[in-house]
């Protein structure tokens, strides 16, 4: 499903007003990896619930797949939309509240009104999709690892087969191998079941990786948007809007930078490495 935001805005009406953002363009391609980079606080989070409709935007309108909704659009059949967008939140395993596995997995079963042959299937491809087995099933939850718990969250979400993935800080207070096992499962979601997918993150060294497209979000708008290439190679302007710049990407442009020697863009670090002894012989 694509998703297209069309000049779209975002006011907080709560104590105090509080514009969070302004003026949003942006197609996000079906089957396909996006990348929404931006600090903290520069409305992420904001843009995902949007797109969810969670929120509804104050200026604007949102198109998701045969959905649309915006100003004065109210959305239409709002289950329908939902059970086509899963949205996997910050720190999502803080929400288990079951003492089981299974139990935790079909929450939002239960929320869609599936029969019972059918949640066992759907849970059973869910694990699968996290190249996890079922024996996790008759775990608590909260003896998981992290990296388990986190995989367990994206699945409970998985369940419900959503075209649409929105997943905020996927990698966050995960350690190295986790990270490394939960990136490639968003790869193989992509390519083996064609999932859309919007994952806003401030780790720019993990979208570097698997991103097919990146929005940087700055001063509440979009700052700059294309291939990971387009985007990153422009370290200076980013580093202005004090938007990190992948090591990769980084490093060659200091290089040339500083001792005005071309060694190349590389998408991984031991590559560029080798480059870098071969320049050195
Ligand atoms: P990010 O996810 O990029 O850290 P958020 O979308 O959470 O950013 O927040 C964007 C801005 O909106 C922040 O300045 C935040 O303080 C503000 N904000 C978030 N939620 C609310 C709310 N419920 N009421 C008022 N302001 C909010
Ligand atoms: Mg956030």
């Amino acid at each position: 499903m694509e998703i297209k935001l069309e000049h779209v805005g975002f006011r907080y009406q709560t104590i105090t007003d509080y514009v969070a953002l302004k003026n949003i363009n942006m197609k996000i391609q079906e089957g396909k990896i996006t990348g929404l980079i931006g600090t903290s606080g520069s409305g992420k989070t904001t843009l995902l619930e949007l797109i969810d409709g969670l929120l509804i935007p104050t200026q604007g309108k949102i198109t998701v797949g045969d959905f649309t909704f915006g100003k004065g659009i109210p959305l239409k059949n709002p289950n329908e939309m939902h059970s086509k967008i899963g949205f996997v939140f910050q720190f999502p395993e803080t929400q288990f509240f079951n003492t089981t596995v299974k139990q935790e997995l079909e929450v939002s079963l239960n929320l869609f009104h599936y029969k019972l042959e059918q949640k066992e299937q759907r849970i059973k491809d869910a694990l699968l999709m996290m190249e996890m087995d079922e024996s996790f099933l008759d775990r608590d939850p909260y003896t998981l690892s992290n990296g388990e718990k986190r995989k367990i969250a994206i699945a409970s979400v998985l369940v419900y087969n959503p075209k649409v993935l929105l997943l905020d800080e996927p990698t966050i207070g995960l350690d190295y191998q986790s990270k490394k096992s939960l990136i490639r499962l968003l790869v193989l979601l992509k390519k083996r079941y064609n999932k859309t997918i919007l994952i806003a993150t401030h780790d720019v060294d993990l979208i570097h990786k698997i991103a097919d497209y990146i929005y940087i979000l700055s001063d509440k708008t979009i700052l700059l948007e294309g291939n990971k290439y387009e985007v990153f190679k422009q370290v200076d302007y980013l580093k202005e809007h004090k938007i990190d710049v992948p090591k990769v990407m980084e490093f060659p442009f200091l290089v040339y930078k500083k001792k005005n020697i071309k060694i190349g863009y590389r998408d991984e670090i031991n590559d560029l490495i080798k480059d870098i002894y071969r320049y050195a012989k």
